[in-house]
């Protein structure tokens, strides 16, 4: 079986040959972005493996469905950015990983806040230029505040087992309480009760319809003043515009985000000799209180390896036509 990746890095190709010696197949991977230009890269190819910003529309679907396409391997858990419906009209299989490190993810979330309320990322900067002031770089204990999570699916989870780790109270928010998170003491209340209530709010929900700007001027408005937003899941469940005035009066604390509303143009991409187009996001990197990662919370070594194993072993049920226990569909 012959696939082809798109969007592919350095640590996929490493990944997924090294996983991929016993399977027999033939990959091809291309840096390319796919998009109605590049979906020609697919012909000769089975399958094609995509990642998050793959946007994955209507007509790049009926285009994969000309060139033979029948699966389309997402090295991710989101799916947000695939038509499922069109995907469904032309009988293209999509199948994901649901769950490859959720640590790994629930971990970089603490990094992000345990950086902003140390503020680590500036000490690394004044030491480096022999600054051993400590003036100015007074934190906040995590040990005793109270973490609203919303979404305790399986980063959600493991999220809140190292906030329990750190002595936190832990608020959650979910369409379906967790038995396993009621036990390790979490309480699951109203979101506007968990948003009014926390000290640091991190999100770990899917973007859906429902939960596209769940952080707006209004939900902003049930905060207390100086709270902490760690988003870590996808870009637009916050209002980035609304974020930003919220920051600007001080309502929000301090902000770290991996995911971006606007990522697809700029994540992924060495950008460092070209002049930023997105006002929005040059506007939060100039606020000394936001840290911003490029979409970098799943990447260890861990996650890596369990993405390609189950990548490849949803390949390997789809074509031996066992049950693609990761497929999805369109509900
Ligand atoms: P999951 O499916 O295990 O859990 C999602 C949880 O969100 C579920 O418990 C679900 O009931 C809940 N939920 C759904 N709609 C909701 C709503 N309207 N309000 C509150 N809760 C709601 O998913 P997961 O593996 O925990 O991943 C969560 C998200 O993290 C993914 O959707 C993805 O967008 C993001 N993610 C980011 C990275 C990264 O590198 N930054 C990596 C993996 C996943």
């Amino acid at each position: 079986m012959k696939i082809a990746f798109f969007s592919t890095k350095s640590y996929d190709r490493e990944s997924f040959l090294r996983q991929g010696q016993s399977y027999g197949y033939e990959f091809s991977f291309f840096e390319a972005q796919l998009n109605h230009q590049t979906v020609a890269l697919a012909e000769g190819h089975q399958a094609i493996c995509t990642f998050v910003n793959d946007p994955v529309d209507e007509f790049t679907l009926k285009k994969l469905n000309h060139l033979g396409i029948r699966l389309i391997a997402l090295r991710c858990a989101g799916y947000n950015q695939v038509n499922l419906q069109a995907a469904e009209k032309y009988g293209i299989h999509i199948a994901r990983v649901p769950a490859y490190s959720p640590e790994a993810v629930a971990e970089h979330a603490f990094a992000l806040i345990l950086t902003l309320s140390r503020k680590t990322h500036k000490a690394y900067n004044r030491v480096r230029e022999n600054n051993f002031s400590i003036e100015g770089l007074t934190g906040v204990n995590i040990h005793g505040k109270t973490v609203g999570v919303i979404g305790t699916g399986a980063i959600g989870r493991a999220f809140c087992r190292i906030a329990k780790g750190f002595g936190c109270k832990i608020l959650a928010f979910d369409l379906q309480e967790n038995e396993e998170m009621k036990a390790l003491g979490v309480t699951y209340l109203p979101l506007k009760e968990v948003l009014a209530t926390s000290h640091i709010i991190s999100l770990h929900c899917p973007l859906t319809p429902q939960t596209r700007h769940l952080i707006n001027a209004e939900t902003l408005s049930y905060m207390q003043n100086g709270v902490a937003l760690i988003n870590t899941s996808r870009g637009a469940l916050i209002d980035t515009k609304a974020v930003i005035k919220a920051l600007k009066s001080k309502k929000l604390g301090f902000l770290g985000i991996d995911v971006y509303e606007q990522e697809e143009h700029i994540f992924f991409k060495n950008l460092s000799d070209e002049i930023l187009e997105d006002e929005q996001i040059s506007r939060l990197m100039t606020f000394p209180n936001v840290l911003i990662t490029g979409h970098q919370a799943f990447l260890t070594n861990e996650a890596l390896a369990q993405i390609a194993l189950t990548t490849l072993e949803n390949i390997k049920a789809f074509e031996q036509g066992s049950v693609l226990v990761n497929e999805i569909k369109a509900s």
